[in-house]
């Protein structure tokens, strides 16, 4: 039975069959260092200068995984000011200790690291370069992030000011953490019903045999640097490596000759290099051209795919590249598509057994998450920041947003100024793939258990991309799941096919393969279509280096905007379209903003963060004349006209009688803390649009009813008048204004009417 097709899906990224492209080093080389390193005894006293080296080597390899340059620093340490001179013996000094509390830390993630331990296996003359290089790594996320209890539980007050996050993806929840750890108060918004973005895993199967399915990101590409690599350790998740056998089979089924495929693999990779030297040579003209049409030209060019089978067997190859990049590759930049390479992770791709639902998760614990919120507007300036979703609005001192490329580029969320000329361009630029997937349980493996992986040969050159390859899940998903990929141009023509269709097509071509081989292939017991591109909360898949665009494109769209911050898988020019990439952004930001709000507290010109909200006197004022009131409500409105958008200020009176209001524990805090400091009647406040008054105006019953919705339904809290912050502070100014105003305005209007 085929499920109707959700909007949600699919598979993992870079095949196992093919790596293309560079390494920045020695990957054999890493997984012996790495494998030595990690669970190895703690450093020893008394070792010889020999010992001493080798480790400083081991701890310089494990710094180079993560990023940092062999012999120099990055360019966010000199910024930072980590030593008082660059390039002298303080430098290399500051090195060797910055890579030793790296290596530290790698050594066991569950723990948080203190200084106090470095200083165990440092000398002392060295205090100063501990606590620079431990300030910066812990402020850049590299030690001390994730989710064991020994990390979470290191969240301070949150004292250094509010920030909104736009999205519960895995940037979003990354930024969530670390902002959390760094004593911010954070507030995530989100579209859907569930957390993850564009990583989710479906429970499939049946009752008491459910199986744990990714239709979003799945594989774990390259396990040794990666931060998710390191929250199942911290997790204690088994990864399961992705075996590297995938046999191929042609459009009938039978399997393909040996000697065909290592031929066609080889001119594949000759025309890739063919292609990479045409480029070096063309120079700024390869920006207009794309990579298929640079292929097609040398294929034809050496004549060198012949038969049918080779065509096919290219075709295959050529499938594969555009689900890694999630491309058509008459779309991906000849210049530009492989521009990430130098940056992947090394070490094992790999599946989590269990499926990525479990990291996600994790990364939720004690982050407030508003679900069922989709922002339609975000308005930032020197004050603070809005958003808005339906008819509420949220403040905060800053707004991160990490909606994915697909809905930036659709324009759905209105920014107010709107974003700057050059970053709408390079949203224009940069591509946003497909990839879909069919996903299936099964009754049984029938495909054999010792293999991850086996490829599909389609017919049509169009169609190469329709379930050109299988993953089989059986190990780490609990019951017997296989997942056909679906790249390319036909990933699009998919999302419009009936999903009937689509089932049978798939057990056509895995009967074609299995049959002949005396195999009996079942029906599935539930098989889902997952739809990325017609999903309105994201509208693709990953990103990819279009023609016309380039690397520095994913930097534009890193670059904040006073307090609007981006974070996302197209934020981050090393690690695109990956789940670790869309993590590692929401680390960058958490940084960023954190580097933004010191500056602008050092900086009394710019700094509004703490500004005092508008004076008692001036509300006393105001509400004398209110736009709207009803019991102990009052409300002024920035706009004298009916526009439900309008903000507005309520004022909330306390009577003779202490209230006392029953529903969140905080909100009876707040009001029953000021009952007792303050002499009755007491007048709090908060801010909210015409319409929000409006639909409290509206409710039956009591006032005490009232603020629980206030609070319940609105998520607002009432406040003195220096709550309401700069934000009330320029509303209260506007109202101010607007009301001198008036009757000017209303004869304007009169004699408007009069002609
Ligand atoms: C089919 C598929 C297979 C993949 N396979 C792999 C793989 O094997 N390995 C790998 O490393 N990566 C893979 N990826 C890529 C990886 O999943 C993504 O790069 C990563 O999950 C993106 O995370 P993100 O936080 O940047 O964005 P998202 O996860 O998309 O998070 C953004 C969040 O913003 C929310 N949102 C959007 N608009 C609004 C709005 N207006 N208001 C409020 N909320 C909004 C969305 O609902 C979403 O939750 C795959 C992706 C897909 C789609």
């Amino acid at each position: 039975m085929m499920d109707s097709p959700v909007c949600d899906g699919s598979v993992p990224k870079r095949s196992s069959r093919k790596s293309v492209g560079v390494r920045n080093y020695n990957e054999n080389l890493m997984d012996e260092l790495i494998e030595k390193h990690i669970g190895s005894t703690p450093r020893k006293r008394n070792k010889t200068m020999k010992d001493m080296e080798k480790e400083t080597e081991i701890e310089a390899m494990i710094a180079l995984s993560v990023g940092f340059p062999i012999d120099e620093l990055l360019e966010e340490e000199i910024k930072a000011g980590v030593v008082s001179e660059l390039g002298g013996k303080e430098q290399n000094d500051y090195i060797v200790v910055r890579n030793h509390i790296l290596a530290k830390w790698r050594d066991n993630v569950r723990m948080w690291l203190s200084k106090g331990e470095i200083r165990e296996t440092v000398s002392n003359e060295y205090a100063k370069l501990i606590n620079s290089a431990y300030d910066f790594l812990l402020s850049n996320g590299y030690i001390n992030f994730g989710v064991s209890p020994s990390i979470i539980s290191h969240i301070p007050e949150s004292t250094l000011g509010s920030v909104i996050i736009v999205g519960s993806g895995l940037a979003g929840l990354a930024a969530a953490r670390q902002l959390l750890s760094f004593g911010f108060k954070v507030v995530v918004l989100e579209g859907r019903k569930r957390p993850g973005g564009r990583v989710y895993t479906e429970k499939m199967g049946q009752k008491g045999k459910f199986a744990a399915v990714d239709l979003g990101g799945s594989v774990i590409t390259g396990v040794h640097a990666n931060p998710l690599g390191v929250l199942s350790r911290q997790l204690s998740i088994p990864l399961h490596k992705v075996r590297d056998k995938c046999p191929l089979y042609k459009s009938d089924g039978a399997p393909i000759d040996a000697a065909i495929d290592s031929k066609v693999e080889v001119i594949f990779n000759k025309l890739l290099d063919k292609a990479t030297e045409s480029r070096k040579i063309m120079g700024g003209s390869a920006n207009d051209i794309s990579l298929g049409s640079a292929l097609e030209t040398f294929r034809q060019l050496y004549s060198v795919i012949q038969s049918t089978e080779e065509r096919q067997l290219l075709d295959w190859h050529l499938a594969n590249l555009e689900y890694a990049n999630a491309g058509c590759l008459s779309d991906l930049s000849l210049a530009y598509w492989d521009q990430d390479d130098p940056y992947e992770m090394g070490g094992d791709h790999c599946f989590l057994a269990g499926g990525n639902w479990i990291l996600i998760k994790a990364l939720c614990e004690k982050v407030p998450i508003y679900y069922g919120k989709t922002v339609h507007s975000i308005k930032y300036g020197n004050a603070g920041v809005e958003v808005f979703s339906g008819d509420q609005v949220f403040r905060a001192d800053m707004v991160l947003c990490t909606v994915p490329l697909g809905v930036l580029k659709k324009r759905t969320i209105r920014f107010e100024p709107e974003l700057p000329k050059r970053k709408l361009d390079a949203i224009d630029r940069l591509g946003f793939g497909l990839l879909n997937k069919v996903a299936m349980v099964f009754p049984h493996v029938f495909w054999g258990e010792d293999l991850d992986t086996f490829g599909y040969l389609n017919r049509d050159t169009h169609r190469r991309g329709e379930f050109f390859l299988f993953y089989s899940y059986h190990t780490v998903s609990g019951g017997p799941v296989l997942i056909a990929l679906v790249a390319g141009e036909a990933a699009y023509t998919f999302e419009s096919t009936d999903p009937a269709i689509i089932l049978h097509r798939v057990l056509s071509i895995l009967r074609g393969i299995f049959n002949p081989k005396g195999i009996d292939v079942p029906n599935p017991i539930q098989a889902i279509c997952t739809k990325w591109g017609s999903d309105p909360l994201c509208h693709g898949s990953y990103s990819h280096v279009r023609v016309g665009s380039s690397g520095s494109d994913y930097d534009i769209l890193a670059e904040s905007v006073g307090r609007l911050f981006f974070a996302g898988e197209a934020t981050n020019r090393q690690y695109p379209a990956t789940m670790h990439g869309a993590f590692l952004s929401g680390v960058r930001e958490a940084s960023r903003i954190m580097r933004a709000t010191s500056s602008w507290q050092n900086d009394p010109a710019k700094c509004t963060l703490k500004n005092a909200g508008p004076s008692n006197e001036l509300l006393i004022d105001l509400f004398r004349k209110p736009d709207l009131a009803f019991g102990n409500f009052s409300f002024l409105f920035d706009s004298p006209q009916e526009d439900p958008k309008a903000m507005g200020i309520m004022r909330v009176t306390f009577g003779k009688s202490k209230s006392e209001f029953s529903g969140n524990d905080n909100f009876e805090q707040e009001v029953d803390d000021s009952h007792q400091s303050l002499k009755l009647p007491l007048p709090l406040y908060t801010m909210l649009s015409r319409a929000q008054a409006h639909e409290i105006q509206l409710m039956a019953g009591e006032d005490e009813s009232r603020l629980n919705f206030l609070y319940r339904h609105f998520g607002l809290k009432l406040t003195g008048p220096s709550g309401l912050g700069s934000l009330g502070n320029s509303l209260t100014v506007r109202i101010t204004s607007a009301r001198r105003g008036q009757g000017k305005h209303r004869s304007v209007v009169g004699q408007l009417k009069a002609v």
